[in-house]
């Protein structure tokens, strides 16, 4: 009977709030009795009580009403506890030290160890600046850019460089994955307020690929409580993501905006030098390990020049070299890199071609492919293709001569010299150079 009701006034619910908030706060219930003007509910936890009286109250109210006229109040009890439980004292910070280990951290992801050039310089200037502990003076912290770009390595730095100068702070690292599964399993286990506690008594939080959380309805809600609950007590948040917060489809809005407020930073891809620099930066510390080795002469600035994605990849090129090195007994020369990475090599030629970045450039400018292939001088053609010549010497692995056959059959040496333009003009130039990067970005993602 009461049973029925309840189906009848759940299903109706199920209508008007969707499938995920169902699923999460009302599914679970199960009503008990209606008598006195009120109606008692069992619920899986005290969260889920709470959270239902906050939102849903005069609704399930009214549902129940049509059946009883004088019901005018919701009383929940826990599953499993006769009696509402009392609210539980927020847990003390030392109490709560070793739940609060947050994921590890690795030892060599340090400030040390992170190259900067100019693609990352910026994101590198904000960690630098919230790893000194001061006070907040942006929050959150927002980093984001493609894989392998180094965020996860900036927020162990951060993470490192606390635990060093500010031991009293409670500093806590976690995936958004991990955040999501603490939640769940805190859900389950009947243990919400002590995961609200514990999060909530940290002093600098860092969660890692948020955008991950997008679309996952109840964590977003939940990790939307957390941030702001330590917003509102001046703690300093760090998140990162692969994306721009407006750019994370599903993510909720008051997420986005909320993340927006703080400061928002980008790491580049790549360019040459900072390539250059990590691959010489990680052949001193490989060679701390193996002792010293001999690389040849190119061989960095070809890994460079064809390693250009992710800079996981470019270190796992550069360990599989001194590996094979090692085993071989032999010095690092160009050839051996070019065997020993073929596959490797293969993957990065495939993933831009030439004439992509013409069409690609051609419409970035509005100019027509025909022009950018064909004779004419003017500058506002000339440019753009000079622009292409050089996307296609950085983004492929085509030779001058072979770029030049695709650029209506030109000189090496054009080539050669629209590449040298724009390299210089980049650097004096940067409406020019902010095109190069946008392209860039473009081809590659
Ligand atoms: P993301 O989290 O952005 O995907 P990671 O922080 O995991 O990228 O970086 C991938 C790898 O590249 C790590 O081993 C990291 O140490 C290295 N790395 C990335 N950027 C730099 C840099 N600027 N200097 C030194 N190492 C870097
Ligand atoms: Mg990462």
């Amino acid at each position: 009977m009461i049973a029925q009701e309840w189906s009848k006034v759940s299903k109706e619910l199920r209508q008007e709030l969707g499938e995920s908030s169902f699923k999460s706060w009302i599914e679970p219930l199960e009503l008990i009795a209606v008598e006195n003007g009120v109606a008692r509910l069992r619920v899986p936890s005290r969260f889920v009580g709470d959270w239902v009286k906050r939102n849903y109250h005069d609704r399930i109210v009214a549902g129940l009403r049509r059946e009883h006229a004088d019901l005018s109040q919701l009383e929940f009890s826990v599953a499993g506890n006769s009696s509402p439980r009392p609210a539980k004292p927020a847990a003390p910070v030392a109490d709560s030290a070793e739940v609060l280990e947050g994921a590890p951290l690795e030892g060599r992801y340090t400030f040390d160890n992170f190259v900067v050039g100019k693609p990352n310089e910026l994101a590198h200037a904000a960690a630098k600046r919230v790893a000194e502990g001061g006070p907040v003076t942006f929050n959150p912290l927002f980093l984001y850019g493609g894989v392998g770009l180094g965020k996860t390595h900036l927020m162990h730095a951060i993470a490192h460089e606390l635990h060093q100068t500010r031991p009293d702070l409670q500093v806590l690292y976690l995936s958004a994955e991990q955040f999501m599964y603490r939640f769940v399993q805190a859900l389950r286990d009947r243990q919400i307020m002590d995961f609200k506690n514990i999060f909530r008594s940290v002093d600098v939080l860092m969660v890692d690929d948020v955008q991950f959380i997008a679309g996952k309805d109840s964590t977003q809600e939940e990790f939307f409580h957390t941030f702001n609950a330590l917003v509102d007590q001046n703690k300093q948040i760090i998140i990162s993501a692969d994306r721009a917060p407006g750019e994370i489809k599903d993510l909720e809005d008051r997420i986005t905006s909320r993340m927006q407020c703080g400061l928002v930073v980008d790491l580049h891809p790549t360019d040459y030098e900072l390539r250059l620099g990590i691959l010489h930066r990680k052949a001193a510390s490989f060679a701390e390990n193996l002792g010293p080795v001999h690389v040849g002469d190119g061989v960095f600035e070809f890994l460079a020049h064809r390693i250009t994605n992710n800079v996981r990849v470019l270190e796992g090129a550069l360990q599989r070299l001194f590996a094979f090195s090692n085993l071989i007994g032999q010095q690092i020369t160009l050839d051996m890199a070019q065997d020993c990475l073929s596959d490797l090599l293969r993957s990065s030629d495939r993933r831009v071609t030439v004439e992509e970045i013409q069409r690609k450039v051609s419409e970035h400018f509005n100019i027509r492919l025909s022009d950018m292939l064909g004779p004419k001088r003017a500058r506002n053609i000339a440019r753009p293709r000079q622009i292409a010549m050089y996307l296609a010497k950085e983004l492929t692995s085509r030779s001058l001569p072979e770029i030049g056959r695709r650029f209506g059959g030109r000189d090496h040496t054009t080539i050669l010299y629209g590449v040298r333009k724009v390299e210089e003009m980049r650097a004096t130039d940067s409406q020019l150079a902010e095109d190069v990067e946008l392209l860039r970005r473009l081809l590659q993602s």
